[in-house]
């Protein structure tokens, strides 16, 4: 019975993990039956609301391996600006961000929200500030309605509408049979990409949070889809503090300062225009990555 057991609930893990890539990270972690890697510390308290500047200070990190994952990283995301993190796979992009959701703690430097050190908050007053949309745009079987309400506990269906407008989602979701009642079908096979990727936007704006963390798709949207995509995270990222692990030159040309990783470290950032001029990594991963 037990051998039975074990590949379903390994499979059933799987999927809801990657359903969870789109909401918050708090929800993430209440629908995830894996453990958390982190256990609370003794003590720990709420983090006290800010504007949501992050900051990593001197932080160094490395997975179980022992191989140095970030070395020395000092790094800023100021209140409501977007960062983008480009630079080759491997260089430490996502591991940034998973310091910044909290689910390791560094070797030694800190994160710190709002000058609070999240190593001694409590993990949900962490997670509570941050909203996540990953690559995986994956939705749980039911109406489009429920999907985008998942964004926020108690959401009301005005609330939901006025997400999905700012979303750019209202307009196709209006123009299907059933509207917001429509079943998204498994796994949204119902709905294309761009459009799955609007309604994960509308959970995010729902969800209110002051941190915004974007793991961008490599794959290609089509234009009129990119559009309204970079229309939508253009309102979502409004007064938010976001960091986005930058794939479109749209988003790289939007953001207010780009971070280029190497090896764990910041080989260069600033503006598009002044990275292009410094004709170091940046310009060569534009020329041989990004535009492709
Ligand atoms: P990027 O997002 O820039 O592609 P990552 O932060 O995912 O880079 O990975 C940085 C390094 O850490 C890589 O060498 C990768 O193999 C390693 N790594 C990433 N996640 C894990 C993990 N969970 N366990 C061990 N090593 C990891
Ligand atoms: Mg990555």
């Amino acid at each position: 019975l037990l051998l039975a057991y074990e590949p379903a609930k390994r499979l059933a893990r799987v999927r809801v993990s990657l359903e969870a890539g789109l909401i918050g990270v708090r929800m993430m972690y209440e629908l995830s039956d894996r453990p958390l890697t982190l256990a609370e510390r003794p003590g720990a308290e709420a983090l006290v609301p800010g504007t949501g500047k992050i900051e990593l200070k001197d932080v160094s990190f490395s997975y179980a391996d022992g191989e140095p994952v970030l070395r020395d990283l000092d790094l800023v995301f100021p209140h409501g600006k977007m960062t983008a993190l480009v630079g080759p796979s491997g260089s430490g992009k996502s591991t940034i961000m998973n310091l910044i959701m909290r689910m390791y703690d560094p070797d030694s430097g800190q994160v710190l929200f709002d000058g609070q050190d999240i190593a001694h908050a409590t993990l949900h007053s962490v997670r509570d500030r941050i909203a996540y949309v990953s690559q995986d745009t994956f939705l749980f079987s039911g109406t489009i309605m429920h999907n985008i309400q998942l964004g926020r506990e108690g959401a009301s269906d005005d609330e939901v509408i006025e997400a999905a407008k700012a979303a750019n989602a209202h307009d196709f979701i209006m123009g299907l049979k059933h509207g917001y009642d429509t079943q998204v079908g498994e796994n949204g096979a119902l709905l294309s990409g761009g459009q799955k990727q609007r309604l994960s936007i509308a959970r995010a704006i729902l969800r209110d949070a002051n941190v915004l963390l974007l793991d961008e798709a490599t794959s290609a949207l089509d234009a009129e889809s990119e559009a309204l995509f970079r229309e939508a995270l253009e309102k979502l990222s409004a007064g938010r503090t976001t960091i986005a692990i930058a794939h479109r030159l749209s988003t790289v040309h939007q953001a207010d300062n780009i971070v280029v990783m190497q090896d764990g470290k910041v080989a260069e950032q600033g503006r598009h225009g002044d990275l292009i001029e410094a004709e170091g990594l940046y310009r060569r991963l534009y020329e041989f990555q990004l535009m492709r």
